[in-house]
């Protein structure tokens, strides 16, 4: 065994761990059956052959305590919001209380059929109806669809409903402006939405002017597309103004509200004059999120779009609730069923959970996390935008840049201290990012521990930045090629995988 393989092995409680085709036995099972009591009937006598599954070549035939000790073992390698901090800019990978969970698995919900009649399910439709009155409220908006099943399609959605609006208006406008503070997203989910997309460029302050918009918005643009607070993790002090005038020149104003979590109970979309807002609960409203879903992206209109919301619309008639499929100028249906309940489910009890007061409390602490980290890195890494953040702030690597050090390089060594890396390399304004957002729900000591970490790091780079350039050094693999696995991703496994068979990359 050469050395790059022993780095793999088992150290301490970290064990190593092959795939599950390279484990277990012919004949080994899960558990113990009895002897049949009939008489066993050959499967070809009563279904067609060519029906029937031949062998299932290399299928792992494994005991019980195999499978559990494989999937346990590979839980233990992994990352996430309950085994530390995890300040990935632009995610909110905030800490969601588990009491959310527990209501979303109430047997009540969780085997609710989609196809209930709505007589027999009154009490799912009200949770729904109410979430929907609560994110309006939140928002500052008139009517809440909870169908889209993430922010980039709560983007789409509402988008197709500014599309369906100027089409029902008689007008034709194909532009959509995105500012270069915007979420990669907004850029996608316009082209998307066949719309036009033009960039239009943030001032020396990293927001939106006025002046700028008024420059470039004319009838031919649909909509002005933009995130607030931005991607820089600051908020959009002109938007109001800015607002009014897309407003006169007859656009529409699409907001993207997935960074909630630095405006709930301070300020409302709506009041700027946001047309569109979508928000993703999967963020802000207590949904784990990071493994691919599911996720939930409301979309919240002003009373102008409401004709166009997708269907069916939830509606309240006396103390009763009841889908209305019946819309005329509906964009129609955006998910199967009514979107992700589960998510709406903890969304809910989230809110009535916290409150009102409890919402605001997490924006300003969200908020003062971030102010807190920012100003104590900020000797230590090049801050592009030096003036109050949001939830968020934004640095760079400009400092180490004369050590030859990288923000790739600082974001590997974070991982040797135990911390998931930040967002890097975006937003794409800022050249060399490191975007981070602590969350409201770290402590002031796990804040301190990863600031201390940031500035021993900030030295290493200084003194030592080999440390930086050949990290991660504490972990199962190390530096991966970053490009490969999704150039030429092994989508089957082959005996020639076995894992000593793969020589890592350094
Ligand atoms: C995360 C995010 C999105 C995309 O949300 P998904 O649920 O991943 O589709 C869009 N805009 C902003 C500002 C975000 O932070």
């Amino acid at each position: 065994m050469d050395d790059s393989m022993r780095r793999i092995e088992d150290t301490g409680l970290i064990q190593n761990e092959p795939l599950i085709f390279e484990k277990g036995k012919k004949g080994r099972r899960g558990c113990s059956l009895p002897e049949w009591e009939v008489d066993e009937v050959n499967p070809g006598a009563l279904i067609p052959s060519h029906l029937l599954r031949k062998e299932l070549e290399g299928f792992p035939q494994l005991s019980e305590v195999e499978v559990v000790r494989h999937f346990t073992r590979l839980s233990q390698w992994n990352y996430g919001v309950d085994s530390g901090l995890y300040p990935l800019g632009s995610c909110t990978m905030k800490y969601n209380p588990k009491v959310n969970e527990e209501v979303a698995r109430l047997p009540g919900f969780s085997k609710l059929h989609p196809y209930t009649p709505e007589e027999l399910c009154q009490g799912i439709l009200k949770v729904m109806f109410e979430l929907e009155t609560f994110l309006a409220e939140i928002t500052g908006m008139d009517r809440v669809t909870l169908q889209p099943a993430a922010g980039a399609q709560g983007e789409l959605t509402g988008l197709m409903m500014i599309r369906a609006c100027l089409r029902d208006r008689g007008e034709k406008r194909t532009k959509v402006l995105v500012p270069d503070t915007a979420h990669g997203t907004n850029c996608s989910s316009s082209t998307l939405a066949s719309f036009q997309m033009v960039g239009i460029k943030s001032n020396e302050r990293g927001i939106l002017s006025a002046k700028q918009v008024e420059e470039q918005m004319n009838e031919e643009v649909a909509a002005l597309m933009v995130t607030n607070p931005n991607t820089l993790g600051l908020f959009e002090e002109e938007l109001g103004e800015i607002s009014e005038i897309v407003h006169q020149r007859g656009g529409f104003v699409y907001c993207d509200g997935a960074n909630l979590n630095a405006l709930m109970g301070i300020v409302k979309l709506g009041d700027l004059g946001v047309d569109v807002v979508q928000l993703n609960l999967h963020k802000t409203f207590s949904t784990p999120h990071g493994g691919g879903g599911p996720g939930a992206g409301p979309v919240a209109v002003k009373r102008d779009l409401a004709p166009f919301l997708p269907i069916p619309i939830i509606e309240r008639e006396g103390e009763r609730y009841r889908l209305n499929w019946d819309s005329p100028k509906t964009i129609g249906k955006m998910k199967a069923f009514y979107g992700n309940v589960g998510v709406v489910l903890k969304a809910y009890a989230y809110i009535l959970s916290m409150g009102g007061e409890g919402l605001k409390r997490v924006s300003e602490l969200a908020v003062l996390n971030a102010n807190y980290l920012m100003k104590k890195l900020k000797d230590y890494y090049y801050l592009p935008y030096d003036r109050p953040c949001m939830h968020e702030c934004v640095f760079t690597d400009r400092y180490q840049e004369r050590y030859h050090v990288t923000t790739l390089d600082i974001a590997k060594r974070l991982i040797d201290y135990g911390f998931h890396p930040p967002t890097i390399y975006f937003p794409l304004v800022v050249k060399g990012a490191l975007m981070i957002e602590p969350a409201e729900t770290e402590s002031k000591e796990e804040l301190d521990r990863f600031i201390e970490t940031m500035i021993l790091i900030a030295k290493e780079a200084e003194e030592n930045p080999d440390l930086l350039l050949q990290a991660p050094q504490r972990v199962k693999v190390r530096r991966l090629d970053e490009v490969l696995a999704a150039r030429k991703p092994r989508l089957k496994w082959n005996p020639d995988d076995r894992v000593e068979n793969i020589k890592p990359e350094c």
